[in-house]
């Protein structure tokens, strides 16, 4: 079994999203060395699609399972977006793992160090932009979110075993930052050298939506201002996969959100499976190692035409008791 990472160290958004400050780099070294003893080769700067042909690949392995993840964040198409200081989350927290962890930057510096903040996005990302920006030494730090606050506790029409929607407070949110909903951002106003200065914003209220239909919003009068912004992380989720390179190499077919469109784990090309965020959309590290042994289960079924490995329709806890 071969891995192929486009990264020079495995390991995805574990090692280069997830802050340092929650997941060490050593947890995920130890991993990757016990599935190394265990067999499995690791191929680094290796972008399949790009430098490593992805055809070849078909022609040189009985499977190939991809597991690209969900990377095209979601964008902020207002005026002022290209000013310099303003950032896709990922380009700040994936470059901050790299200097925590004494690795080559590889992209133009970028530190919150007496910088005035603003987090565009309430999310788990966002919250994880506010941590950093706190180890950095920001001047201040501001996280702003479209959506209404969520209620403290599960609302009723969100039951267990639901994931309910509920207002969520980290240690980084603890650790020092100011919060605001129904907010939203207008305008980057830049400086006369193009770099970002402040964001103007405005409270919106949300409509009651009509039977079937998605809620708008109208922006409450006079609530317009202009807060001070020197650098601005864009949080607001990931879209789907990138859909060139590989995915356009093997003429991989994809769902109406633009993830990998699976039969259980395979694609619509005969030995060529998918699993994690690349099939489901962004999701939680638990969710995709589940994904990684369900798939294994169907991927074995594939090549030996049965399988007993452990999964879900086969759990070695339910069948002992
Ligand atoms: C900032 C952030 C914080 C998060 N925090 C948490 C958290 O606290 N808890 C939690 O449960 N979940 C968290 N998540 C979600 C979690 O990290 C992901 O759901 C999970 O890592 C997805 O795993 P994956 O293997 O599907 O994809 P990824 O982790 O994205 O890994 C995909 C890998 O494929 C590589 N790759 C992509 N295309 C190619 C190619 N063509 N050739 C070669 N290699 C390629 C990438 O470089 C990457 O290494 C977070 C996500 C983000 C963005």
């Amino acid at each position: 079994m071969t891995v192929f990472e486009r990264d020079e160290k495995v390991g995805g958004l574990l090692r280069f999203g997830i802050p340092d400050f929650k997941l060490g780099m050593d947890i995920i070294d130890r991993k990757i060395d016990l599935m190394a003893a265990a067999g499995v080769q690791f191929e680094v700067n290796a972008h399949v699609g790009v430098n490593v042909n992805a055809k070849q690949l078909r022609q040189d392995f009985d499977v190939v399972l991809l597991t690209g993840g969900s990377t095209v964040p979601r964008d902020l198409p207002i005026p002022g977006r290209e000013l310099n200081g303003v950032h896709f989350a990922m380009e700040f927290l994936a470059q901050n793992n790299r200097r925590a962890n004494n690795m080559v930057l590889k992209t133009e510096e970028i530190h919150a160090n007496g910088k005035h903040v603003v987090v565009i996005g309430g999310g788990d990302t966002g919250s994880d932009c506010v941590g950093t920006s706190n180890r950095h030494g920001a001047t201040s730090i501001t996280q702003v979110e479209i959506m209404p606050i969520p209620p403290e506790k599960r609302p009723v029409n969100q039951p267990w075993p639901s994931y309910p929607m509920i207002m969520k407070t980290s240690t980084s949110h603890e650790e020092g930052c100011d919060r605001h909903w129904n907010i939203l951002t207008k305008e980057f106003i830049g400086d006369d050298e193009g770099n970002v200065k402040a964001l103007r914003i405005a409270d919106i209220q949300w409509d009651e939506p009509a039977p079937g239909e998605r809620p708008g919003f109208t922006e409450v009068a006079g609530s317009e201002r202009i807060i001070p912004c020197d650098l601005a992380f864009l949080a607001m989720g990931f879209l789907h996969p990138e859909p060139t390179g590989v995915l356009a190499q093997l003429d991989i077919a994809l769902d109406d959100r633009g993830n990998v469109a699976t039969q259980g784990f395979a694609t619509n090309q005969k030995g060529v499976f998918a699993a994690g965020d690349m099939r489901t959309g962004q999701s939680l590290v638990v969710r995709c190692i589940n994904e990684g042994r369900e798939c294994a289960r169907d991927i074995d079924a594939y090549l030996m035409g049965n399988t007993n490995l452990e999964a879900k329709a086969n759990s070695l806890m339910l069948s002992n008791a």
